[in-house]
């Protein structure tokens, strides 16, 4: 509990009016960029993990996502997650001492669609982190990436960088 205390006080979410003007204003505001190599790493984990929901974080520099920290679903479920804290503890640690920006957090839907359930809205601790969700219903694998804000869901486009 207390990482993610911590984090929330420092990842403050911008007020959520200010966030929609800015994306009005200019269509690519809402683009989360991320590395090809961490788009196949969050995938393959979770295609492994499958029929159980896989779980992890990303994190980054300059605003791009290269870092995948794969963790474990303490829930072993089909239909949920959550995170052990002490692994969060852990990996916030490491990211702290890779000077490195927590920039997101993954999950996998191994039967259902790349949208946020209820409970993902919900539950969720993080509102200034993009949040990408891989569907693995159909023939190929789905990642989404969004922000919630409340209940507000905001899709992000994901930008794969060859870097
Ligand atoms: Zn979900």
């Amino acid at each position: 509990m207390t990482a993610k205390k911590e984090r929330l006080a420092v990842y403050k979410a911008p007020p959520f009016p200010e966030e929609a003007a800015a994306a009005k204003a200019d269509p690519c505001h809402n683009v989360f960029f991320m590395t090809r190599k961490a788009w196949k790493e969050i995938i393959r984990h979770c295609e492994n993990e499958r029929p159980c929901e896989a779980c992890g974080l990303l994190s980054g520099k300059n605003g791009l996502a290269y870092k995948v920290w794969k963790m474990k679903n303490i829930h072993h479920s089909p239909t949920s997650f959550a995170m052990d804290h002490d692994e969060l503890r852990y990996v916030f640690a490491e990211m702290d001492k890779y000077n490195q920006q927590f920039m997101g957090i993954y999950h996998s839907h191994p039967s259902g669609i790349a949208y946020p359930s209820r409970e993902d809205i919900l539950y969720n601790q993080y509102p200034d982190i993009i949040h990408l969700i891989v569907s693995l219903a159909g023939q190929k694998p789905v990642l989404k990436a969004y922000r919630y804000h409340g209940t507000a869901v905001i899709p992000y486009k994901i930008n794969v960088t060859d870097v």
